[in-house]
This record gives C-alpha cells, sequence and structure tokens, in this order.
C-alpha cells in the first residue's frame, strides 16, 4: 500500500560499453516499461514535485505515484528516451555527472567510453519537463570519501548545474548508490531536498528523503520483471513511518507541553 516505484535508469542503447553493459537497457524494453506505467494509471512526477508532495499535508495518497529517474548523463537520455517520455507525457528526472559531460570548462573526470551529454543540452532538457539534479562531479563512492572530497562531490556538481541552468539544484542520487549515515547528512547541509540510493525496493512516503529506495532495471531483467515490481511484487523499504506521523506525533508533544497546567502530574 502507498508504495512508489521510483524506476532508475542509465544508458538506453543497443550498444552500451562493456563497463555499462550490465545497466543498459534497449530502448524497445525502456518503452515497454513505460507503456506499463501509463497502462497502470501511474502519474509520474519529477523529484523535486515528489518531495514537495510528500511533505505536502494535502498530499493526495488515492494517486499512484512513480518516478522514471536516470543516472550519469549520456547522451541517449535526450536522443533516445526523452522522445519515448515526451509520446507518453511522462516527467522525469536526470542526474548528471558534471565531470561526465562533454563541454565544461571544469576538471573532467575519467568515465565510461560511451557518448555523453554536451552542456549546452542541459537548458533544452529543463525545457521538455526533465528535472535536472546532480550526481557528483567525479562519480566516486561517497562512503570511502572524507569529509572534505565528499563536501567537494555534493557543492561541485550543485553548483555547475545551477550556474548552467541560472536555477536551484535540488536533488542529488548517489554514485553506485553508496551512501550512509554521515554522507546523508552531507547531503543535507549541502542545500539538497533529497537523495536517492538504489536498494532494489519500492519507495514508501516515510522513506528517508535522503536514502529514497529506487529500482534498477538491468540487461537481464525481463519487461516481466519490471511489470511485477510495478504491480508492488517487490519489497518494500522498510522501517519507516511517515513524515505526516511524525509530524502529527512532534505537534502533539508540542500540544501537551504547551497545555500543562501548574501542579498536574503528567507521567
Ligand atoms: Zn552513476
Amino acid at each position: 500500500v502507498n508504495a512508489i516505484p521510483i524506476l532508475c535508469y542509465h544508458g538506453i542503447t543497443t550498444e552500451p560499453s562493456d563497463r555499462v553493459a550490465q545497466f543498459a537497457v534497449t530502448p524497445d524494453d525502456f518503452a515497454r516499461h513505460m507503456d506499463l506505467l501509463v497502462e497502470r494509471g501511474y502519474k509520474c512526477v519529477t523529484m523535486s514535485e515528489h518531495v514537495d508532495d510528500l511533505r505536502s499535508p494535502q498530499m493526495d495518497r488515492s494517486t499512484r505515484t512513480a518516478l522514471i529517474t536516470f543516472d550519469d548523463g549520456y547522451l541517449d537520455f535526450a536522443t533516445v528516451a526523452l522522445p519515448i517520455l515526451q509520446e507518453r507525457q511522462l516527467a522525469s528526472t536526470l542526474y548528471v555527472t558534471t565531470g561526465w559531460l562533454n563541454g565544461g570548462t571544469s576538471e573532467p573526470a575519467v568515465r565510461p567510453d560511451d557518448p555523453f551529454l554536451d552542456w549546452s543540452q542541459l537548458p533544452e532538457l529543463v525545457e521538455a519537463g526533465v528535472e535536472i539534479g546532480a550526481h557528483s562531479h567525479t562519480h566516486p563512492q561517497m562512503d570511502t570519501l572524507d569529509a572534505a572530497a565528499t563536501i567537494y562531490e555534493l557543492t561541485r556538481s550543485k553548483a555547475l548545474i545551477e550556474d548552467a541552468l541560472q536555477s536551484p539544484v535540488r536533488s542529488f542520487a548517489y554514485p553506485h548508490g553508496y551512501n550512509g549515515r554521515r554522507v546523508r547528512r552531507l547531503t543535507e547541509q549541502a542545500g539538497y531536498d533529497s537523495a536517492a540510493g538504489v536498494r532494489n525496493m519500492l519507495s514508501h512516503p516515510g522513506d528517508d528523503p535522503f536514502g529514497l529506495a529506487r529500482l534498477m532495471p538491468e540487461r537481464t531483467n525481463t519487461v516481466d520483471d519490471v511489470r511485477n515490481w510495478l504491480d508492488g511484487n517487490a519489497p518494500i523499504a522498510p522501517g519507516f513511518e511517515s513524515m505526516r506521523t511524525k509530524g502529527w506525533r512532534m505537534y502533539r508533544r508540542t500540544r501537551a507541553i504547551v497545555t500543562r497546567q501548574p501542579g498536574t502530574d503528567y507521567r
């Protein structure tokens, strides 16, 4: 109940490099995944729309919500995935590794052999309704970095995209999905509103917004696998109460304090 599929894609191609082949999905399969979302009546929103919904007391819980996200910034997002999304009017979020994009003036990072987007393409993607999030500058395993290097990855990528788009970057995705309590805290302190991992679970309205679970279709997953996930047959991220429940408890505690009368026993 209330499970939220957040799909995580990389390349949408039949010709991935060896390094990313495991995570590439063919254009045909991707289109079929998108058809499944449409057939099931999912409302697809961007990550920022989603976290705004989660934080809103007016969140409409009767709507089936799903998110479509892409990591790294492969060129085929613009040439292959976006036309498929636009045909179906599906919103999406693209997390770019800023050191991997073409045409940048700042430190390029070692990257896979695949074609990547150019910085000059980002504004037209935003025009097309895509939210651009950050995915670090050099794609390290962030849970292995010291605090200074972690902060660099978080803030460098954010600033570069903000300069390119002249608007705030609110969403982050951890490279390789790796994070931990310290990384999550630094991500929040860097000014992001949310961050996504990969946990191969359905997300849940009470997920930690800095540890959102995503489902990652891989080359070996069939369309039936994805159909099963969308029909709720995947583990649901466990153990979290909804933020609204937490907010309600805080309200009740505060109310209990302010309504105390002198001389009353409060145990
Ligand atoms: Zn990545």
